[in-house]
């Protein structure tokens, strides 16, 4: 049988060269470093973390909490290496990063059904079933040939993400429904509108030009922004209008309480595949989360918001999943081919650990000639790959796990449980390991 090819010996590639290990098939590992280094990474250590050691939450029934539990129980390579590197982290899986990337590579290295090569590719293999995990900082000679394939359009190295807020803690006493000029996609009112009057407006361009911004991560994210998606204090920083005659904008919209145009407007837009939540748009931007909070909290109508996931712009490079792949992480037009990792447009650790599990997993089936079976919605896993493959393409964002990435629970149950969130989140982790469970007994 062929060989598979996994590029990227990162988080994402190890898991998947495990998998495709594990299930008896051999595989070649591809990892430039150290022959060619990132600007992010320091060592010549596979999966080595760039960042912060949390692998985020473990308390119980938590969404980042319900994807390690299921990549638990597909027995990860990864989630076990973490549990030998866990150091004392409060309500985190945080890892000694070293003995994390140490406890990897020694995995990749001692496996006889793993060849590791250390070397850059610049090219996709023609012929063989082939995992792209090159992660955020793919190097360029590679990132041109994804280009090539996906076509150029369709392959990003900024990511601007806006932030998110659950949608039960906007005051509609406040925002208001509607899309400028009546104009609606799809003749609902697509938009909840935030209205501002001119004082409110004064105080939040203030608070935007006192925020604090978040140190660089590396280098690269120093580069001037894209004139396209400025981050929102910078904008600020451009002239106190900037904002009322950017995403701020007012024009076309009638604030149903005073009968009058607002003087500003935050537009929240609803996500499809991501219920109960909205993006507030255009509001990229590079401040630190505590700042975020407490500026966004000014907006009128957020001000008991709950938020989701903030804003954040830097250097990564990621495909238009949702216009390219599967929800096997195939390549649609090329299925031999799978993404993985954060280039696969996930946003995380353990996300891109996930990912790089799910490619393992179906490049194992497609080899075998078994039909590739895609995880249950129902899973946090599967949902990951249903929202990479199936949000809308023109409006694509990176996501990590959050509850609004799974199905809702049935009207009968919400109602039930309408008063009791926590009681929610349990049902919606309950019902999803018990998918995964099925799915296991039958495939795994
Ligand atoms: C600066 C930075 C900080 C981040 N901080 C965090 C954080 O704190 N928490 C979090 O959850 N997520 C963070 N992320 C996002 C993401 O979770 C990590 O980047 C994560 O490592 C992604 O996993 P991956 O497997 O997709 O890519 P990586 O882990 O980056 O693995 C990709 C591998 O491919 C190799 N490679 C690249 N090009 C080639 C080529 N042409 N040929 C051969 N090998 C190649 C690279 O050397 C690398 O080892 C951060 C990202 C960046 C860029």
């Amino acid at each position: 049988m062929a060989t598979i090819h996994i590029l990227g010996g990162g988080l994402a590639g190890c898991e998947a060269a495990w998998q495709v290990a594990n299930a008896g098939l051999d595989c070649i590992l591809h990892e430039m470093r150290p022959v060619r280094s990132t600007a992010a990474h320091k060592t010549d250590q596979l999966a080595e973390l760039v960042c912060s050691n949390s692998l985020k939450s473990e308390s119980e029934n938590s969404a980042p909490w319900l994807l390690k539990e299921e990549l638990r129980r597909l027995n990860s390579l990864l989630l076990r290496v973490a549990r030998q590197a866990r150091v004392p982290g409060g309500h985190a899986l945080t890892v000694d990063r070293e003995v994390f990337a140490r406890e990897a590579t020694l995995a990749m290295e001692q496996n006889p059904r793993i060849e590791l090569r250390r070397g850059e590719v610049t090219s996709i293999p023609a012929d063989a079933i082939t995992i792209v995990a090159t992660g955020p900082l793919t190097s360029g000679a590679l990132a041109e040939e994804i280009g090539r394939i996906t076509g150029s359009e369709r392959l990003f190295f900024y990511d601007s993400i806006s932030p998110i807020v659950e949608a039960g803690s906007i005051d509609l006493t406040i925002a208001f429904r509607a899309s400028r000029y009546g104009k609606s996609l799809d003749s609902t009112d697509d938009y909840l509108n935030c209205p501002f009057n001119r004082e409110q407006y004064e105080r939040m361009v203030d608070a935007l030009l006192t925020a604090e911004g978040v140190p660089a991560h590396i280098p690269e994210d120093q580069t001037p922004f894209f004139e396209a998606c400025l981050p929102i204090e910078e904008l600020a920083r451009r002239g106190r209008e900037t904002l009322r005659f950017g995403p701020m904008k007012p024009v076309g919209l009638t604030d149903p309480r005073t009968g009058r145009r607002p003087y500003a407007v935050v537009q929240l837009r609803q996500e499809n595949l991501r219920a109960e939540s909205y993006n507030l748009v255009g509001f990229q931007n590079h401040m630190r989360f505590g700042d975020q909070a407490r500026v966004f909290r000014m907006i009128p109508g957020l001000e008991r918001a709950e938020f989701l996931r903030y804003g954040q712009i830097y250097r990564n490079t990621y495909i238009n999943a949702p216009a390219l792949l599967k929800p096997t992480l195939q390549l649609r037009a090329r299925p031999e081919i799978f993404f993985a990792g954060q280039i696969s447009g996930v946003e995380g650790y353990v996300e891109s650990i996930a990912t790089g599990l799910v490619a393992g997993r179906h490049a194992v089936e497609l080899a075998m000639l078994e039909p590739v079976r895609p995880f249950p919605r129902e899973t946090a896993i599967g949902s990951l790959c249903t929202y990479v493959s199936g949000a809308d393409p023109a409006h694509y964002q990176p996501a990590n796990i959050t509850f609004d990435l799974l199905p809702s629970l049935d009207e009968e149950t919400r109602h039930r449980m309408r008063h009791d969130k926590r009681a929610r989140h349990a049902e919606v982790c309950r019902r999803a390991l018990e998918k995964l469970d099925q799915y296991r007994s039958v495939y795994a």
